[in-house]
């Protein structure tokens, strides 16, 4: 570490402007699943979104570097955010581009397509994520529109490549637990266990709508409507007691991590976004060009949305909901033998 990167770290602790470190750089506009609580889309995404292309990523590196933001990372990349980043076309150059600024990237895909990454483009991972909510085929169809022997035969030839290339990429399990499912979940965790023998984190989260706009709108109504879903059809899904209670429980004066200029968020039109839970839908998508931006104007532009914008979702404790405290209790547990 540089000693410019040491005194920058004592000081957020120092000055508490938080240390949290996470960049995320939204690669594709697109996916290719249906997922009715998706936040992006409510199910619909678009397919005119932009993929983000490999000059363009690099170019923000690059300006993240010179403008001494990106030293500041733990050296991972997150290569999505709410669309399905193995779509990119251009994803081997993204992933050739990587180590060249000492990161490694962070995948999180629905295989629901073949994953077509060139065999070297696995030494740029350190970790891939894969997110599914049933072992069944009704329910999975239900809420991803795809045949789940399908995406388990295109997961089932990414741990063979995996195996091939790099066995050290980390493998998570992002298992989300709707009300239809919650009978599945020790099956699912046997099931994984004999898929991926090693470097296997399996974690365990209570599925919800995943749109800020539409919790705000829950909790404006005093829990009447949530724009853009029904209500009666959500909360049959959707265990809205317990995220009631999990934001309830929000500690007083709770400031969320995301908020501050070290969790970095960046569109694939190469926008700065508050944080990760605002999509192309909300204004706060768009806080202006990161390219164009200087530290100081980053720190400026996140400042002025906390002000209205978190000071919200903090209050009605969304933040809090979404800073761990949804991550369900067995997630720590250890995967048990296959
Ligand atoms: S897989 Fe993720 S990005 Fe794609 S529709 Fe589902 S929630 Fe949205
Ligand atoms: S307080 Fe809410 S809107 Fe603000 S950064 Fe945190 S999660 Fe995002």
């Amino acid at each position: 570490m540089h000693l410019r990167d040491f005194v920058w770290l004592v000081c957020c602790k120092v000055f508490n402007i938080g240390t949290s470190s996470s960049l995320l750089i939204e690669i594709s506009g697109r996916c290719n699943a249906r997922c009715k609580y998706c936040c992006r889309g409510t199910g619909n995404h678009e397919s005119s979104l932009p993929f983000m292309p490999a000059e363009k990523f690099e170019a923000i590196l690059s300006h993240l570097k010179e403008i001494g933001v990106l030293q500041r990372w733990h050296g991972t990349v997150e290569l999505h955010n709410w669309s399905e980043p193995t779509l990119n076309p251009e994803i081997d150059k993204i992933l050739a581009i990587l180590p060249r600024y000492r990161q490694k990237g962070q995948l999180s895909s629905n295989f629901i397509a073949p994953w077509e990454l060139a065999p070297e483009s696995y030494h740029s991972l350190s970790t891939v994520i894969f997110s599914l909510c049933s072992l069944q085929e009704d329910r999975y169809r239900e809420i991803y529109g795809a045949d789940l022997h399908t995406t388990l035969d295109h997961f089932r030839e990414f741990l063979e490549k995996r195996k091939r290339h790099n066995p050290k990429i980390r493998v998570v399990i992002h298992w989300l637990q709707y009300q239809f499912n919650l009978d599945e979940t020790d099956a699912a965790r046997r099931f994984f266990s004999g898929l991926v023998f090693e470097g296997l984190c399996f974690r365990e989260y209570r599925a919800y709508l995943n749109d800020l706009q539409g919790h705000l709108s829950y909790c404006r109504s005093g829990g009447k409507e949530i724009e853009g879903y029904s209500l009666e059809g959500t909360k049959k899904d959707i265990d809205f007691e317990r995220v009631e209670r999990i934001c309830a429980n929000s500690p007083p004066r709770f400031s969320c991590g995301m908020k501050g200029p070290s969790f970095l968020v960046i569109t694939e039109e190469g926008q700065l976004a508050q944080c990760c839970m605002v999509t192309s839908k909300h204004a706060e998508y768009r806080l202006g060009d990161i390219l164009t931006m200087s530290k100081k104007e980053i720190v400026r532009r996140k400042k002025s949305c906390a002000l209205s914008l978190c000071r919200e979702c903090e209050e009605c404790g969304f933040a809090h909901f979404f800073a761990g405290g949804n991550e369900c209790e067995a997630s720590t547990r250890d995967p048990p033998a296959a």
